[in-house]
């Protein structure tokens, strides 16, 4: 199962002080990418070569955003992963190192980092494709090897790429509180499911999570009887939605293409639609949801109620990462202390200072940078 046990050196790393045992604010368990962004004018089809305009290697995965996100805001944080034994490595790490992220549990292992090679065209377009490398050796042989790590952290942060079964062990692990932003949509044992507090997710990922909850049998299933579904599928155990770098930039929404007229009605629906996915997540027993919403902001669920905390207006000009910021800072929050609704409201300024600059990890604010104001 895990093929990659085997570990190398790792590349000299300078990361944060070892958090002390039983005192590490955030542990995100998850991937780390080294993001090869290339800019062309037009994406070339099948079988064409085209000429691009610039290459970049940015440090990226999902895991790695998220923990970064936390540690400039101010949390003591570790992360869990893996690298390769490639040239990806040292700039896969950079930015956690430069954050100051406790990198005592991130293995080196033989074979390639994870790899996102990202291509934009003029048009906003992005095509991606993730080589998950290291990152498929993040199993729970690996997860259970820090235990005590994850275990002793007050909030720890899960996603979706890395395998399954490295997610379960470290959900089984947390002691504290655990965040599962299920991104992209793995099927994942539904007491992981069941423990998250929150569950992170955009739209389309609160519809394949409620397929994947009503799919699966249990004691719960009956109290959700008569809760709508989403009717959306989720292949067995096969990845989906979001890419490890999310958007690459800014897009209108969807509904913003509606004619004027409809758009009241369409926001209306759009807002029952996500009431209603929460609703029924909530009803199998997921103990609290925050659906992000993008520049609107996000939608915060739990047993008290609904809260919608709206994102500060700004001029995006690179989504990328914003969500991964999102959760960093929510993550941060609730390790301090703070409530859900009080953690998503700075979560969703730190979103937006996010996506006003490029890239993920560079675009992130570090504690004391002014934060957008919500209006
Ligand atoms: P994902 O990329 O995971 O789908 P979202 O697009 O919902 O996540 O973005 C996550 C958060 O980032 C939002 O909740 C919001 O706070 C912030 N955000 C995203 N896009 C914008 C935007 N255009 N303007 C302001 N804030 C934004």
């Amino acid at each position: 199962m895990n093929q990659h046990t085997r570990t190398v050196p790792r590349p000299e790393v300078a990361g944060g002080p070892p958090a002390a045992h039983g005192r590490t604010g955030v542990v995100v368990v998850g991937s780390v990418n080294a993001d090869l962004l290339t800019t062309v004018d037009q994406h070339p089809r099948p079988g064409e070569t085209v000429l691009g305009r610039t290459l970049d290697v940015l440090p990226g995965g999902k895991g790695a955003n998220q923990a970064v996100a936390a540690a400039q805001l101010g949390a003591q944080t570790a992360l869990v992963g893996a690298v390769g034994s490639d040239q990806f490595a040292e700039p896969a790490l950079a930015g956690l190192q430069a954050a100051g992220v406790d990198l005592g549990a991130v293995t080196a292992v033989e074979g390639s980092t994870g790899v996102a090679q990202v291509t934009v065209s003029a048009d906003g377009e992005n095509a991606i494709v993730v080589i998950p490398g290291a990152n498929a050796s993040v199993d729970d042989v690996v997860v259970d090897a820090y235990a005590e790590l994850v275990g002793g952290a007050a909030v720890v942060v899960v996603q979706g790429e890395i395998p399954r079964t490295g997610i379960e062990a470290a959900a089984r692990h947390t002691q504290g509180r655990l965040v599962v932003n299920l991104a992209p949509v793995v099927d994942v044992d539904r007491e992981v499911l069941l423990a998250a507090d929150p569950l992170v997710v955009n739209e389309h990922e609160a519809a394949l999570v409620l397929a994947m909850l009503d799919a699966s049998s249990g004691p719960v299933e009956a109290a959700s009887s008569g809760t709508p579904s989403s009717g959306a599928e989720v292949p067995d155990g096969v990845a989906t939605g979001s890419s490890t770098t999310g958007k690459a930039t800014t897009g209108s929404a969807p509904e913003e293409t509606e004619p004027e007229d409809t758009a009241v009605e369409t926001d209306r629906g759009t807002a029952d639609d996500e009431q209603r996915v929460v609703d029924a997540l909530l009803a199998h027993g997921v103990p609290s949801v925050v659906l992000t919403v993008g520049a609107r902001g996000a939608l915060v669920v739990d047993g008290s109620g609904t809260t919608l905390v709206p994102s500060p207006r700004v001029e995006a000009v690179d989504t990328t990462g914003a969500g991964d910021a999102f959760v960093g800072a929510l993550a941060y929050r609730l390790s301090e202390g703070d409530g859900l609704v009080e953690a998503a409201r700075l979560a969703a300024r730190v979103g937006a200072y996010a996506v006003r600059g490029s890239g993920a990890q560079p675009s992130y604010p570090w504690a004391g940078d002014p934060l957008p104001e919500t209006i």
